[in-house]
C-alpha cells in the first residue's frame, strides 16, 4: 500500500453487521469529514482523467453525488446525477439491476448527458456492480461515451470490477478491502 492508500484506507470506518448480520458496511463519512483525506481521495480520483476532456461526470445517489460533483469541479465537467426511480422530475430513462435479494431501478434525465459526450462514472463503492453495471446501461442507452468507472473503495472478492470490466469499461479503485 502507497502512503495515500494507507491514509485514505485508516479514515473509512467499518462497522460490523451493518445494515445485516456478516455485512461490514464502509462508511465514508470519516474520510469525508477529515479534510486531508477527502482533498486527497478527489485528488487520486481525478489524476488520471485530467487530461481526456471530460464532459460530464456522473455520481449514482447519494453518496457518489458527493465524489462525483467535487470531480466534476476538479475537472471543470458537468455533473450528471442518477437517482433512485421517482426522484427526477423531468423525463428519463430508467434500468432495472439485481439486488443481493430481488431488484431495483435507477434513472437518468433523459437529455442529461448528449450523444458522444464522455462521461466518467463515479460512486464510493463497487461490489457486487449491478448499481453501477445499471448506470453505464443508462448512459450508453442515450449515446454516452463511458470513458471510466472510479470507486474510493473496491471489494475484490465480489467480482464488481470484473463485471464492468467485462462491459468494456475501465474500471479505476483507490482501495481495497477483503471480504463483504
Ligand atoms: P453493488 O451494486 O453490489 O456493487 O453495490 C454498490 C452500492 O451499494 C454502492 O452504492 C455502495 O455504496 C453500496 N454498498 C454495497 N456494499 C457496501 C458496503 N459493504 N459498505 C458500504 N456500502 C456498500
Amino acid at each position: 500500500m502507497t502512503s495515500v492508500e494507507h491514509r485514505l484506507a485508516a479514515s473509512i470506518r467499518a462497522i460490523p453487521d451493518y445494515p445485516k448480520p456478516g455485512i461490514i458496511f464502509r462508511d465514508i463519512t470519516t474520510l469525508l469529514g477529515d479534510a486531508k483525506a477527502f482533498r486527497q481521495a478527489v485528488d487520486e480520483l481525478v489524476r488520471p482523467y485530467q487530461s481526456l476532456s471530460v464532459h460530464q461526470v456522473a455520481g449514482i445517489e447519494a453518496r457518489g453525488f458527493i465524489l462525483g460533483g467535487a470531480m466534476a469541479h476538479q475537472l471543470s465537467a458537468g455533473f450528471v446525477p442518477i437517482r433512485k426511480k421517482g426522484k427526477l422530475p423531468h423525463a428519463t430513462v430508467r434500468v432495472a439491476y439485481s439486488l443481493e435479494y430481488g431488484v431495483d431501478e435507477i434513472e437518468m434525465h433523459v437529455d442529461a448527458v448528449r450523444p458522444g459526450e464522455k462521461v466518467i462514472l463515479c460512486d464510493d463503492l463497487i461490489a457486487t456492480g449491478g448499481t453501477a453495471e445499471g448506470a453505464v446501461k443508462l448512459l450508453r442507452k442515450i449515446g454516452a461515451e463511458v470513458v471510466s468507472a472510479c470507486f474510493v473503495i473496491d471489494l475484490p472478492d465480489l467480482g464488481g470490477r470484473k463485471r464492468l470490466e467485462a462491459l468494456g469499461v475501465e474500471v479505476r479503485t483507490l482501495v481495497a478491502f477483503e471480504g463483504h
